[in-house]
């Protein structure tokens, strides 16, 4: 089975101040049993960087742009992400494909500039409610998936990330019945187009708590979380690493 993986998605919050919370989980879960990576706003990989040391924790960013180089104003490319000492980038985030209008075809030429840059993507896909509502969840992700996956994804270069939106920052989960459905449907899309998809992580996201965490590990197919508002805090986030 593949290595577990806690990640936190710090979205737009922290400061320098909020550092403090790396020296916390360092010391609290010196040899985590887990992978565990952090993807803080971008200005602070670098300084997360240093305070990690020696410490297994790895970085990544949020987004990168599917360029290389070039005039972009405000965008950062996944070689800059790279060089400042992330190892992963997520994509494809719901939140970006809502705020920034990005597609599922933005989202795979993104991931090809994160390979290239030596980076591990992490694409998120996800149901909104009212498509849950309407039976469409499965239908809905399985085009995510096929649109958003360049061909060139493999074990090691992606991990996905299972996010349904009416589950982000709102306390609310699905049942383990509706979580254990769509990952079992994800390792199958997966395995139909990618010889190594059994050893493909897949992460549930949305309103994993420490509270919560222990029990959505127990289900099949999901291989860790990404964690947003409970990342924030080394004492929640540390509960999320402790569970895995
Ligand atoms: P919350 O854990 O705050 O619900 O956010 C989930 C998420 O969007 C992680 O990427």
């Amino acid at each position: 089975a593949p290595r577990k993986l806690a990640a936190g998605n710090w979205k737009m919050n922290g400061d320098l101040a909020a550092l403090a919370e790396i020296d916390l989980i360092c010391e609290a879960h010196p040899e985590p049993g887990c992978e565990v990576l952090i993807c803080p706003p971008a200005v602070l990989i670098h300084p997360m960087k240093g305070r990690v040391g020696s410490h297994a924790i790895v970085l990544g960013g949020q987004d990168c742009h599917a360029n290389a180089s070039g005039a972009h104003t405000g965008d950062i490319s996944a070689a800059q992400l790279k060089d400042i000492g992330a190892d992963y980038v997520i994509l494809g985030h719901s939140e970006r494909r809502a705020d920034h209008g990005e597609t599922d075809a933005d989202v795979a030429a993104k991931a090809v500039a994160a390979h290239g840059a030596g980076l591990t993507a992490i694409i998120c896909v996800g149901e909104t409610e009212a498509q849950r509502d309407a039976g469409e969840t499965l239908a809905v992700i399985g085009a995510q998936l096929a649109g958003s996956l360049p061909d060139r994804v493999n074990a090691a270069n992606t991990v996905i990330a299972y996010e349904p939106v009416w589950a982000i920052g709102t306390g609310r989960t699905p049942t383990d019945q509706q979580i254990a459905e769509v990952h079992a449907f994800m390792r199958e899309e997966l395995g139909a187009r990618f010889s190594d998809a059994g050893e493909m992580r897949l992460l549930y996201g949305g309103s994993v708590k420490p509270g919560n965490a222990a029990e959505i590990f127990t289900i099949a197919h999901v291989d860790g979380a990404l964690v947003g508002g409970a990342s924030l805090k080394a004492a929640d986030f540390g509960g999320i690493i402790a569970a895995l």
